[in-house]
């Protein structure tokens, strides 16, 4: 058939193939190329999903911060900061999870849009880990409490604990925490010694609830109404036993709403007095009233040992309320 069109016929034919040819070669080089085609399984592992640091920068913009600013890495924080102006609040809940009382103060947090921070054991964290789970996918914020709950461990054994209850977190949360809470609220004890080695928050509180006593859900509604001041953290607890303490979560959330406050994780209560101790020029006046401070667990009264109900929301306060003017201290251990 190419005799027909002699040499020249020939010519054009070959160079209309040989065109055809480049033209696929460069359709298929270029669709190979298309980043947008390629699968998400082809993303080498490790660039998405990597654990982020505690203490590392902000996943993302639209979540909540996690983050423990630096100033507060490796003190132990009992009073909030000075004369702090936003109506924000940290509820935090001790000895969780747990089955019976854990959802429902998830679910009254749900309700009013508001996080908090749990201080979780991890042997009820073990026995429940899909709780831990469900905390961290609600936004709130993660502290240790220790793996066993011991009040006074050994120097070795406080260490192991800690190791124990942040490998546990991590493993099921995906990320670390930087904040600790001494059982019973004992802030020289062996645990938040190791703590602080480790660069954590000790995190004591400014209110207490005094609900370790297992008290009313009445009683404890008072005792947190009280005298509620822009900056507070409130202890609480969703450990065993503390239905009373979710019974009390809706009267109190819905009287501090109305009262113009808001409730956020303790890293976001931490990162807004950070904010403020900056732009208020705090940080120069405290540095020229500056005196040591000295480690106490004066503050521990009303954690855990507490085994009646008090008197009255203002007695259960007490210990809070004498500090409640002075400044947020910080102690180093050596
Ligand atoms: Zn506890």
């Amino acid at each position: 058939m190419l005799r027909r069109y002699g040499q020249s016929g020939r010519v054009v034919l070959l160079t209309v193939v040989a065109l055809a040819v480049l033209v696929c070669a460069a359709v298929c080089f270029l669709g190979r190329g298309r980043p947008v085609v390629r699968a998400a399984s082809d993303v080498p592992s490790g660039s998405e999903g990597d654990v982020p640091e505690a203490g590392s920068a902000s996943s993302g913009s639209s979540q909540p911060t996690l983050d423990v600013p630096s100033r507060y890495h490796g003190v132990l924080i009992r009073r909030r900061v000075r004369r702090f102006p936003q109506k924000l609040l940290a509820l935090t809940f001790d000895d969780g999870p747990d089955p019976k009382v854990t959802p429902r103060v998830l679910d009254a947090l749900e309700r009013f849009g508001a996080r908090a921070t749990f201080f979780v054991i991890g042997k009820h964290v073990r026995r429940h880990p899909q709780l831990l789970k469900e905390i961290a996918a609600r936004g709130h914020a993660v502290g240790s409490h220790g793996y066993a709950h011991v009040m006074h461990p050994t120097e070795e054994r406080a260490d192991s604990d800690l190791e124990a209850n942040a490998s546990l977190i991590r493993e099921i949360t995906g990320r670390g925490t930087l904040l600790y809470r001494p059982p019973g609220g004992f802030a020289n004890s062996a645990g938040a010694r190791a703590a602080v080695r480790r660069g954590m928050a000790v995190l004591l509180w400014t209110i207490s609830s005094a609900d370790a006593g297992h008290i009313k859900a009445e009683t404890i509604i008072r005792n947190v109404l009280h005298t509620p001041q822009p900056g507070d953290i409130v202890l609480m607890h969703d450990g065993p036993g503390h239905g009373e303490t979710a019974a009390a979560l809706p009267a109190i959330l819905s009287a501090l709403e109305k009262e113009g406050y808001r409730f956020v994780t303790v890293p976001e209560l931490l990162c807004a007095w950070d904010e403020w101790r900056r732009s208020s020029g705090l940080d120069e006046r405290l540095e020229a009233q500056a005196r040591p401070a000295k480690a106490s667990n004066h503050s521990s009264a009303n954690h855990h040992t507490m085994t009646s109900a008090p008197a009255s929301g203002a007695d259960s306060n007490s210990t809070t309320h004498s500090s409640r003017d002075r400044d947020a201290t910080r102690h180093r251990w050596n």
